[in-house]
């Protein structure tokens, strides 16, 4: 996908089943599931399960400079491997689109839930992009407890090896001399720190939600709530908002959990 100058490539790390869509989304009605089944049909397993990807994004500068937005399950012994379809194969999706790990400049971390980070380090705690910077909100990493596995996998690490830039707001990645930019916006809810990246070429404008919304029965209806969301009122809020300022700006979405990598609405 391109957006001005901006390459957006969608990396696919896993795809696999989760919990049964219905206890998912407990206050979704047939009317919604009906509108989502249609939004994303394979989302719907025949085995009544939700069928999800687990998906990163390469944002690809004319000069060649990478920004990676998240960092999947990970390997087969990283912290998803308790819920998600371990290995990933983020690694050998980066290659085929010609990425070197260190190309990336940046890796933006949405949120540090288990299926976004899995790739940020070795099982050794190496940073596995040797020439980045990984942003995150302070906030998220405030939040994220020393005893959860995500802290001593990636938060620690990357710590330690001087790598991890936690902000607070919003915050410009990078602006190519022709105006263009990507830009962090905190949207807290699926996790207190949670951010999504607004890639902008003129009035063409793409937006990598991460979290904000994890099913299609969120994009058809904002107002249902996810069961693992930190705050349902204050994500549903937020989901509300920026899908609508998606819509105004006639934006793309990029979406890490949706079947379909790019959502135009
Ligand atoms: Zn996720």
């Amino acid at each position: 996908m391109m957006i001005g100058g901006w390459q957006i490539v969608a990396l696919r790390d896993a795809r696999g089943p989760f919990l049964d869509w219905a206890a998912g989304f407990p206050d979704a009605g047939e009317r919604e599931w009906a509108s989502a089944r249609a939004a994303d049909p394979a989302a719907f397993g025949a085995d009544g399960k939700w069928w999800l990807d687990f998906r990163a994004y390469a944002i690809r500068a004319a000069d060649g400079r990478v920004t990676l937005v998240d960092a999947g399950i990970g390997p087969a012994t990283a912290p998803a491997r308790a819920w998600a379809p371990v290995p990933g194969r983020l690694p050998e999706a980066m290659a085929e689109a010609g990425i070197d790990p260190a190309d990336v400049g940046t890796v933006v971390l949405t949120h540090l839930h288990t299926d976004h980070c899995g790739w940020a380090v070795d099982p050794d705690g190496t940073p596995v992009f040797p020439n980045a910077r990984y942003v995150v909100q302070h906030a998220e990493t405030k939040w994220l407890a020393a005893a959860e596995p995500m802290y001593s996998w990636a938060v620690r690490p990357l710590r330690d090896a001087g790598q991890l830039d936690e902000i607070t707001g919003e915050s410009v990645v990078l602006r190519t001399s022709s105006g263009e930019s990507v830009t962090l916006v905190p949207t807290p809810g699926h996790t207190p720190g949670h951010q999504s990246v607004i890639v902008q070429s003129g009035d063409a404008q793409l937006i990598v939600t991460g979290d904000v919304l994890v099913h299609a029965v969120q994009l058809v209806a904002p107002s249902v709530s996810y069961v693992y969301e930190e705050d349902q009122r204050q994500a549903r809020d937020t989901r509300t908002n920026l899908l609508a300022r998606a819509r105004d700006a006639g934006a793309v979405l990029a979406t890490p959990h949706l079947s379909e990598p790019f959502t135009v609405l």
